[in-house]
């Protein structure tokens, strides 16, 4: 193995090509076979979003890819990426009967291996269902804003997109990283979309550039809010402003934009052979620090108040890091960025847990060395929206209230929100899930608007 002098890592092996492997075909079509099809499907339970997973395992069984591509399609307008980023092992993997035996059906890399295999073949074809039954914008091009579109257009109503970003596709193009999810599976999958009917306008920030109400003069009977929380949670320690301190959002960003060759590589914010702390351990956390060390810096620790049980990041992303070198340090609650102008470290305290399972400091500070700080804490929603929008209720934290009948629709009548915005960050198929009940709830809510006008 060819090791970096100064780093830990073997960078050369660590580029950001997507890490996973798919499957052959002869693969997938042996791995389909050994599913026993069972007549209680615990792996359909397991998915959030219902795959018809025995469904399209056997028609893949059989060699009949298309029929299993069309069979994923009913459930699902993100197949390539939910084979690729779903917590697999907590859902429907988690679930498969041959779990228990240790194994279990690789169902995500089999949605994997259709989703791919169709877009290679171009064998299913979505068919474009007629607009006739109203017109919808989406603000937001997230999983959640995607679902609602393409299911909306397939009940037949007119969706425009509108995002802020240059591309579409929120987390999935500008946060999970490429070596995870290729940025041009992402296009595919919104192509597929797009191939249903829906219009994407990109550049388009809602509530800076025209506001929800002028979107309704503009003749849209229906607004869907999936904005995501797109502002990163500020760490409230002494030194968070030094210079040196990253928000984990900005960096994979940057890491995207670079690699598409939009900005100069230059402007990336951590430098080879940096000592970089990471702080939180969750999915954007295990991220941050696998791309920090392909950026070559020379040791990546991720730093975590509580133990390595009440870690937020799934195992298999916490597992990858580790194989890549970083290092973790459990139990260490962060107090101060260290440094003048710069960090030079992060100060924290040893925390432990009591006889009843409660963290408590023990008064013991030590620091850990590093020449950059990655805040990875979470996210928040912004208010651009609803501080420009008349009756749109937040919560204390400024997610978006909405309510069961019509499903998802927000205090102002006709606006609806899912996805991030909504619930605490989650993952892409809870978002995906909301999504779908939310299109029926929106296509339910147009047509009664409609049979009112008309009475
Ligand atoms: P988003 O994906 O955030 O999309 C919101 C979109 O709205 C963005 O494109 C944004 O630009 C746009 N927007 C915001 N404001 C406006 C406005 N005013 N006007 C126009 N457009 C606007 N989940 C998993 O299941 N598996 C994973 O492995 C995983 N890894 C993750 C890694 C990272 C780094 C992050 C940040 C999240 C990860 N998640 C993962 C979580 C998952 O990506 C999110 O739960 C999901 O993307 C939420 O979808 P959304 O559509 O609600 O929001």
């Amino acid at each position: 193995m060819l090791i970096d002098k100064q780093t830990n890592f073997d960078q050369e092996k660590l580029s950001f090509n997507e890490i996973d492997e798919g499957f052959t075909t002869k693969e997938a079509i042996a791995e389909a076979k050994r599913c026993l099809n069972c007549p209680k499907p615990l792996c359909r339970a397991g998915c959030p979003i219902e795959n018809e997973i025995p469904g399209f395992i056997l028609a893949l069984a059989k060699g009949n890819i298309g029929e299993a591509s069309t069979i994923i399609a009913r459930r699902s307008n993100l197949p390539a990426v939910c084979g690729r980023v779903c917590p697999h092992d907590k859902q429907c993997e988690g679930s498969c009967i041959l779990t228990k035996k240790n194994s279990g059906i690789r169902i995500g890399k089999l949605e994997r291996f259709i989703a791919d295999f169709d877009a290679e073949m171009g064998i299913d074809r979505p068919n474009r269902v007629p607009a006739v039954h109203g017109r919808v914008a989406v603000i937001g091009s997230g999983p959640a804003g995607l679902t609602v579109a393409g299911d909306l257009a397939k009940l037949g109503f007119e969706v425009i997109i509108f995002e802020s970003q240059e591309e579409p596709g929120g987390v999935l193009m500008y946060g999970i990283p490429e070596f995870r999810l290729g940025k041009e599976i992402v296009r595919r999958e919104i192509k597929r979309i797009e191939d249903l009917g829906v219009t994407i306008q990109t550049g388009v920030l809602v509530g800076s550039d025209f506001t929800i109400d002028e979107l309704f003069k503009k003749g849209f009977d229906a607004i869907f809010i999936g904005t995501g929380t797109v502002l990163p949670k500020i760490i409230n320690i002494p030194g968070n402003d030094l210079i040196g301190v990253i928000q984990a959002t900005y960096l994979l960003r940057m890491v995207v934009l670079i690699l598409s060759e939009k900005i100069d590589k230059k402007e990336i914010p951590i430098n080879s052979h940096d000592r970089v702390v990471v702080i939180g351990a969750g999915n954007v956390g295990m991220d941050a620090a696998r791309t920090a060390v392909r950026l070559g810096a020379s040791k990546v620790t991720v730093v975590y108040r509580r133990t390595i049980n009440e870690m937020t990041a799934s195992q298999s992303e916490y597992e990858a890091a580790k194989a890549e070198g970083v290092e973790f340090k459990w139990l260490a609650s962060p107090i101060a960025i260290v440094g003048t102008d710069e960090v030079t470290g992060l100060k924290y305290e040893v925390q432990a847990i009591n006889e009843h399972g409660k963290l408590y400091g023990t008064g013991k500070i030590e620091v850990i060395l590093a020449d950059k700080i990655i805040s990875a804490i979470g996210q928040r929603p912004a208010a651009r929206i609803v501080s420009t929008t008349q009756g749109i209720e937040v919560d204390n934290n400024g997610y978006v209230v909405t309510r069961e009948r019509p499903y998802g629709m927000t205090t102002r009548k006709g606006v609806f929100a899912g996805g991030d915005v909504v619930h605490e960050p989650a993952t892409v198929v809870l978002a995906m899930k909301e999504a779908k009940k939310l299109a029926v709830g929106m296509a339910q809510y147009v047509e009664a608007k409609k049979l009112l006008e008309n009475c």
